[in-house]
């Protein structure tokens, strides 16, 4: 599109027209500022005990919640850990943390103590919510506060004093809209994982460019019944999931962790709606057998998102549903997420174009940038993905320098993903400039893996990146480069690697090499050693 002001600049925006977004309120107002609406419908299912919380609940629980944070001492702008899986607990933690004006920073239980001890540090977190399986993780951080959510554990705090705190007790708080709500982490283009700093008015942005406005075909509505089977530490559920739901007044219908027998059970048994899905759970359903034998026409919508999907897979799953939009969304945590999404816009699910990840939500704009010459570029032409909006994060905890590489002075938050755009505004990614790998849509940076790999005195060298993979998209792999004399085994590195860090940072290979191509710079030359391994 072009813009006369900028008549050298293409910049695409929504085919829907912009709406007015309330991003002066706090996170929590947004949510529940049409709960008169719907405040006796379910809002919470747990899927493991069938146990229902309503929309009144949930609001009142969550202000509960705030206030024993608050006579526990919590301030505002306080750093708390979520380290939990999916479960009601974590809805009213992270609410609970909104109300009280504080940050929540979420993280993988699964990750190691290592891994969990820095990021604790780095985001400052004063207290962490946990599962009592998890406790023995924390046993070397000093000064941090612990609370589980399910079984009593000696000499720590219990969800339930929390829970059970007067919501008239605490004072009000002043929360103004760039005050930070979540840090999630991520490593963004390059480098160590590092806290994205998303505030009340960045997300309440982005949850309203998802289902505020009319486009009735797609957006989530009260009616519906969304599976949240993606875990909501990642950005991709905790707003497009949960928070979007809690918006319009849909019920939450939460699974701890995937299983695909109990997914489909699920579906059948709640009438679930609408899908969120990551390519492998896609996989999942398209290869198992079982699907057939599940009622599944309850699903009008199911959506794939946080790393690419394959062609076939997509027309596979058309197929298996025909009554199914499937669209995918494309994000990233620093974008606020979503800078993409599938408008539903066809009635017939087949007009969705298999490949495409949708077009840009409102109030945003995108470009398509030619990395050489840094000018924007017209239409099917391939380049880096930039988008600018208010729903972009506020920039990395504690790292100006990293923030300034990703959102450039003009407040163009550059992807590092490689695009282009089709006549009709859909987005299609066809590769990635950056280093990051993702694995089953889970983050690795290779930078973590190449600092543990260099830190071992047997090693002098070492790079890590992404292989094909058919299950999980891509795994790491790792060129190593022997200190002199040195045996080192693949077996031993990998094992090396396993015992410090979550099990999908695991290095799948070893290749030995005699050097590390590199620039001038120092910068591992990535494509080269890629065109290695596809050799
Ligand atoms: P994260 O910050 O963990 O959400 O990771 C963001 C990155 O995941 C993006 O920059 C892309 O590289 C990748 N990604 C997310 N959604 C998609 C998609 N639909 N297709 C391809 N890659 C995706």
């Amino acid at each position: 599109e072009l813009r006369p002001e900028h008549p050298e600049e293409f910049i695409f925006r929504s085919k829907l027209p912009d709406i007015y977004i309330p991003n002066h309120l706090p996170l929590h107002s947004f949510c529940f500022e049409n709960i008169s609406e719907f405040h006796n419908r379910p809002c919470i299912i747990n899927g493991s005990t069938g146990k229902v919380y309503s929309y009144e609940d949930v609001e009142l629980i969550s202000r509960r919640v705030a206030s024993g944070l608050n006579r526990l001492g919590i301030q505002k702008g306080d750093v708390i850990m979520l380290l939990v899986q999916n479960s009601p607990e974590f809805v009213f933690s992270f609410l609970g943390t909104s109300y009280r004006g504080a940050i929540s920073t979420t993280a993988n239980p699964f990750n190691t103590p290592a891994e969990i001890a820095k990021q604790a540090a780095a985001s400052h977190t004063k207290l962490v919510v946990t599962q009592a399986a998890y406790v023995e993780k924390l046993k070397d951080m000093a000064g941090v506060r612990v609370v589980t959510v399910d079984d009593h554990v000696d000499g720590l705090l219990h969800f339930s004093e929390l829970m059970g705190a007067d919501e008239g007790a605490m004072p009000a708080v002043k929360i103004a809209p760039d005050d930070i709500v979540a840090l999630p982490y991520s490593s963004g283009t390059t480098g160590l994982p590092k806290g994205v700093m998303l505030t009340h008015r960045g997300l309440v942005t982005s949850i309203s460019q998802q289902v505020d406005g009319d486009n009735p075909n797609l957006y989530f509505h009260k009616e519906d019944v969304i599976v949240c089977v993606l875990p909501l530490f990642h950005v991709y559920s905790l707003c497009s999931v949960m928070l979007c739901s809690l918006r319009v007044g849909a019920a939450i219908l939460i699974m701890q962790k995937f299983e695909i027998r109990t997914l489909l059970e699920l579906v059948q048994k709640y009438k679930v709606t609408i899908a969120p899905f990551v390519p492998p759970i896609v996989l999942a359903l398209a290869k198992n057998a079982d699907v057939d034998r599940y009622d599944l026409s309850s699903i009008r919508m199911m959506k794939s998102g946080a790393a690419p999907i394959a062609k076939e897979l997509e027309d596979n799953i058309r197929a298996k549903l025909p009554n199914a939009i499937l669209g995918q969304g494309y994000g990233m945590t620093e974008a606020g997420p979503v800078i993409t999404m599938c408008l539903g816009l066809a009635k017939d699910p087949f007009k969705v174009k298999s490949g495409a990840c949708g077009t840009v939500v409102r109030n945003a704009e995108m470009k398509i940038v030619d990395p050489e010459t840094g000018l924007s570029l017209p239409r099917n032409k391939p380049g880096e993905i930039c988008i600018r909006g208010e729903q972009l994060m506020k920039g990395y905890l504690n790292d100006p320098e990293a923030t300034e590489r990703t959102i450039d002075k003009e407040g163009w938050l550059h992807t590092g993903d490689v695009g282009y755009i089709d006549e009709d505004d859909e987005l299609f990614i066809v590769d990635r400039l950056k280093e990051l790998i993702k694995y089953k849509g889970f983050q690795v940076a290779p930078a973590e893996l190449e600092a543990i790999l260099v830190a071992h005195p047997n090693i002098h060298d070492a790079a890590v990146v992404a292989m094909k993979d058919e299950i999980a998209g891509e795994i790491p792999v790792a060129f190593v480069v022997r200190s002199n004399d040195s045996q080192i085994s693949e077996d031993e590195i990998k094992q090396y690697i396993s015992k410090q860090v979550v099990f999908y940072k695991r290095i799948g290979k070893v290749l030995f090499t005699d050097s590390i191509p590199k620039a001038p710079s120092g910068k591992i030359l990535r494509k080269e050693l890629r065109l290695r391994l596809a050799a």
